[in-house]
């Protein structure tokens, strides 16, 4: 009742779907941010995973819109005739698979904003967490794969697909011959570096390894290169780095020591004081929350 002739604005109820390779969120809140009530399940196959995030949704009234941070790569444009379908993802059924088209079709005249998940965090990162006040900046994640978000001048950065920075080549850190677990290009940053890199590269899961082990400054080393890439490129004024292997102790002071040492003293925000690379504030919830703020984008 509330809500009836409610026409818009920070007061409108909202859905918000954040789409992960192995979980999804799926949740109601406001464009502000503000998350009223969530649901977390583990990702199945796109019909299912879709109608039970739909279902939830409905259960729960009229929404204003929807705010969808998704895995990808997927089509954000959204004058693409292809808007919000997954192109080309090596996860089972996912390829090609049209989300937006599904969503729009199960909330008829719904408005929906769709972008990547680390797009999204970029967004609630940057609005309400620890780069608040920032308008340039990039958000990494490293998990199960490794992918960045980029926030420039205040805008999120498309280009013909999505950045994809996991999958931006680095010089091999010295005295390792790992060659690497992408798919698509060996050893490539997600190659050497993601979670299941890790885990091929020193035989036990990122988790299982002790924080002073030689796995994680050969860890900073690559994330520190990749980053430098990013410097020189997006010129971002904090870089924040989220995901479950980033929950290493220590692992963000590795990478802020490497990046120092290799910029050389040329990027000004390196080194000047403040952590340049910082963990998430939101933790967890950035995903779904910057789900939401991508309908205030
Ligand atoms: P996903 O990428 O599937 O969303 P996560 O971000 O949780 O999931 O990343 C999973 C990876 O993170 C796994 O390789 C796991 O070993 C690693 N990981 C999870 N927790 C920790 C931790 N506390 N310390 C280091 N690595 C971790
Ligand atoms: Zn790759």
């Amino acid at each position: 009742m509330t809500m009836m002739g409610d026409g818009g604005g920070a007061g409108s109820v909202m859905g918000a779907i954040e789409l992960g390779g192995t979980k999804t969120v799926v949740a109601i809140g406001h464009a502000d941010g503000r998350v009223l009530e969530e649901k977390r399940f583990a990702t199945g196959e796109p019909g299912a995973t879709l109608d039970e995030a739909l279902r939830w949704l409905r259960e729960r009234g009229p929404l204003e819109g929807l705010g969808v941070a998704s895995f990808g790569p997927v089509r954000v444009n959204p004058d693409a005739a292809d808007f919000g379908t997954m192109l080309s993802t090596p996860k089972d059924h996912w390829e090609g698979f049209p989300v937006g088209g599904y969503l729009k079709n199960g909330l008829p005249g719904v408005r929906l904003a769709l972008d990547t998940d680390v797009n999204a965090a970029a967004l609630a990162e940057a609005r309400l967490g620890a780069a608040a006040g920032c308008r340039d900046v990039v958000y990494i994640t490293i998990g199960t794969g490794i992918g960045g978000g980029v926030l420039s001048g205040g805008r999120l950065v498309h280009g013909l697909i999505h950045p994809e920075f996991g999958h931006l080549k680095t010089p091999p850190a010295p005295g390792d011959g790992f060659a690497g677990v992408c798919p698509f290009h060996g050893d490539c940053l997600e190659g050497m570096a993601s979670g299941p890199a890790i885990e091929a590269r020193w035989q036990k899961p990122a988790h299982a390894l002790p924080a002073d082990h030689p796995a994680w400054e050969m860890e900073a080393w690559y994330l520190a290169h990749g980053i430098l890439a990013l410097l020189a490129v997006v010129s971002p004024e904090r870089v924040i780095v989220g995901g479950g292997v980033s929950q290493t102790p220590g692992l963000h002071d590795r990478i802020n020591r490497c990046l120092s040492d290799i910029a050389a003293d040329y990027f000004p925000a390196v080194g000047a004081g403040a952590p340049f690379v910082r963990p998430p504030a939101l933790g967890q919830d950035a995903g779904i929350c910057g789900a939401l703020l991508l309908l205030d984008a």
